[in-house]
């Protein structure tokens, strides 16, 4: 062959080359920069992701899977043979549940005595007596309250390795940590994917996971408004409010969020609290406790679990607790701080 030959035949190959090369870089690049915004219906809320990195749309797809199983298979009081339905179904004995649901009701244990019981798993047949969010509700009377009022509290609840026993009047209702439950199961999934960043919102639970980003709080009086935003790090927020879940009866108004003490909506100056931490599953039963307990009380329970709130009154003021102080913003001219 020609001197001059082989050097044509070695450039087109380096070219070649170099083709390949750019070609498989820019479709990495591509790929990484793959971004999947969904919303959908899950856990009797809409839940939204926006997901970017290589693999966004296999992660999708599977933590949305996995959000629907967790439902049905552990943490729903009215599908039959989840793990919930067991553990009422057998109240009295003990009932072997899966290791997970095991750990969450633990935790939920530990929130319940550190909230000094204004935060109790064990409302649950309280619950599905005042029914709210049911479209159906009808104002109980007060010696069903009462009677019913007798059964709850969660030192009656005993757990041992993976079995859970209740006591046999009780029922156990998970309603207030399942959506942080669904953002810790979305984070570990996340993980085991080539994500960027992402966030993911249940209901009232987000996860902002490896990256900053502002989220914004419902405004209590008209929830479709935000009326403050926080910076939020990494972390999960999530926020309990009366605004969610409520009816009117005898022109009073009647939320979802019961105090385990009288059996009836909590009594409160509060409209909503945010509670911003590293765990989901903390910052969902965190901004319930909260929420029955008040603010002042709350303050000292937060400090043990590493977390912050944002607190907003019933007179539009607002208090925020000192480690988010520069990274909240009021949006609405309707509140101010305190
Ligand atoms: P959340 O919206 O996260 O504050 O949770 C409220 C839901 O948790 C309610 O709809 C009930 O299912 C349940 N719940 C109500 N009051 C309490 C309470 N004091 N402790 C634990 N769960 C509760
Ligand atoms: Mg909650």
């Amino acid at each position: 062959m020609k001197k001059s030959n082989k050097k044509v035949i070695s450039i087109v190959a380096v070219i070649l080359c170099a083709a390949i090369v750019i070609g498989l870089v820019s479709y990495d690049f591509v790929k990484s920069s793959l971004s999947v915004e969904s919303t959908d219906i899950a856990m009797g809320t809409v839940i939204s992701f926006s997901i970017k990195g290589k693999d966004a749309q296999a992660a999708t797809d599977e933590i949305k899977e996995f959000i629907i199983g967790l439902e049905n298979s552990c943490l729903s009081w009215r599908v039959e043979e989840s793990d919930v339905w067991r553990i009422n179904y057998g109240a009295g004995t003990d009932v072997s549940v899966s290791t997970e649901t095991a750990s969450w009701i633990g935790r939920a244990l530990d929130i319940s005595a550190d909230s000094e019981g204004a935060f109790d798993i064990t409302v649950g047949k309280l619950t599905r007596l005042w029914n709210i969010g049911s479209g159906e509700e009808v104002l109980p009377d007060k010696e069903t309250i009462s009677t019913l009022l007798d059964d709850v509290g969660y030192k009656k609840v005993f757990i041992s390795d993976t079995s859970v026993k209740i006591e046999n009047c009780q029922a156990i209702d998970l309603g207030a940590i399942g959506k942080g439950v669904a953002c810790d199961v979305a984070k570990d999934l996340l993980d085991d994917y080539s994500i960027k960043e992402a966030i993911i919102s249940v209901g009232g639970s987000i996860l902002v996971y490896n990256q900053k980003a502002s989220v914004g709080i419902a405004d209590p009086s008209n929830s479709q408004k935000h009326m403050a935003t926080i910076e939020v790090d990494n972390q999960c927020v999530s926020t309990s409010g009366d605004y969610e879940r409520f009816f009117e009866a005898d022109g009073k108004k009647y939320h979802h969020i019961l105090d385990p003490e009288t059996g009836y909506p909590a009594i409160t100056d509060l409209r909503s609290v945010t509670v911003i931490c590293d765990s989901g599953l903390d910052a969902d039963a965190l901004s319930t406790a909260c929420f029955v307990m008040g603010y002042r009380k709350s303050l000292e329970l937060l400090n043990k679990y590493d977390a912050e709130a944002v607190f907003v009154f019933d007179n539009n003021t607002v208090s925020v607790t000192d480690g988010i102080k520069d990274s909240f913003k009021l949006t609405s001219d309707n509140y101010t701080v305190e």
